[in-house]
């Protein structure tokens, strides 16, 4: 098989949905399944599915519109706010679409009443991570903006916590975000059906809230595909951690001297290297270890969120090099080394067009 893969275990992917989906159901609270980190995968957005997820999102137009042409029934919702030169396709490809700025939604307007359609607005409101939001004053007003448009439904408000600043959810940042629902339902009379709490961040607070209060959808992706939460990386009870492995082949083995020689300055990457293997003197024989090469580097994956098998050490690496102390293992070339992967690794390889997928677990055809 070929290498670098990553091999992706949809069933893993499935249940880790299923058992946040039921969690959730019990606090009144549906997931829609983020399929970003995948590059819009199909297959990973069909086992988000089965797991009980009632919509998908992603961040980027192209990959819904992937998901479309792959018959992913919808519905679709771009998480990103569109920009002005998508908005032709983002009425076309995605049911609804996360917003904080009237002039697009005026573009998607004008665009959705060009097909015949209605699109689905959520607004998005800054909560305090400072990435994207409508200040909460600013709120009520653009929500009347946009229930004067025909061509946009006002279907939701939303925030989003933690991306930029690590803000954390919480249960006074949650109840704002409830009241200020209840405000654009009082001053515009009317109802608002979707209230978006925020991502994996937010399933701490999720869980041990005692009211979610108007809080009653999630959008998770980095909880599903690596069974943890991303505020403190801890694993999530119940949920695989290995859902998706990075797999690289060994491309040299060899007995070598644990310390560089020679006058040393930057590296490929402008880093002064500081040894994070075991230390050891010059080339005598207590001093070296076996070091192996997996064909894997910076242009595959982020190699820092790789962890590899235990007893092997990552000594570093660089575009196309990935360099591992192994210890008394006898790792030999041509062998294949499997490593966990941390969101950005993942986000990184899913990206790259070095690296193959290899898909397990899916459902049997027929
Ligand atoms: C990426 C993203 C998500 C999903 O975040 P995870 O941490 O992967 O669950 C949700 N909402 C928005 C707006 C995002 O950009």
């Amino acid at each position: 098989m070929s290498a670098p893969r990553l091999e992706i275990r949809l069933d893993r992917i499935e249940h880790n949905a299923r058992t946040l989906v039921d969690r959730l159901r019990t606090r009144g609270i549906t997931v829609t399944g983020v399929t970003k980190a995948s590059l819009g995968s199909a297959e990973v957005a069909h086992a988000m599915l089965r797991g009980g997820v009632t919509g998908i999102g992603d961040s980027r137009i192209e990959n819904i519109e992937r998901l479309r042409a792959a018959g992913v029934p919808g519905p679709m919702t771009l998480i990103r706010s569109p920009m002005l030169s998508q908005v032709a396709r983002v009425v076309a490809h995605a049911e609804t679409s996360c917003n904080t700025e009237p002039q697009v939604i005026d573009a998607l307007a004008a665009a959705s009443l060009a097909r015949g359609r209605t699109h689905g607005v959520v607004l998005m409101v800054e909560l305090g991570d400072l990435r994207e939001g409508i200040l909460p004053a600013d709120l009520v007003e653009i929500a009347r903006r946009t229930l004067g448009h025909p061509g946009v439904e006002l279907r939701g408000i939303g925030a989003n916590l933690a991306c930029q600043s690590g803000v954390a959810p919480s249960d006074r940042n949650m109840a704002r975000l409830s009241d200020l629902v209840a405000a654009v339902e009082s001053s515009c009379g009317i109802e608002i059906a979707v209230v978006s709490g925020g991502n994996s961040a937010n399933l701490d607070w999720a869980f041990a809230t005692a009211d979610a209060g108007r809080i009653d959808n999630l959008r998770l992706g980095e909880s599903i595909l690596l069974g943890c939460e991303p505020l403190r990386r801890t694993p999530i009870d119940g949920l695989h951690l290995d859902a998706v492995t990075f797999v690289a082949e060994v491309i040299e083995s060899k007995v070598k001297p644990l310390r560089p020689w020679g006058e040393r300055h930057e590296n490929a990457f402008g880093a002064r290297t500081v040894e994070r293997g075991r230390v050891g003197g010059e080339s005598t024989g207590s001093s070296r270890a076996r070091r192996a090469i997996v064909a894997l580097g910076e242009q595959d994956t982020d190699p820092a969120g790789l962890s590899p098998p235990a007893g092997m050490v990552v000594v570093g690496a660089s575009s196309d090099h990935l360099v591992l102390d192994v210890g008394p293992l006898d790792l030999a070339v041509g062998h294949e080394v499997r490593f966990g992967l941390d969101y950005r690794a993942l986000l990184r390889a899913m990206t790259s067009p070095f690296v193959g997928r290899s898909l397990l677990g899916g459902p049997t055809p027929g």
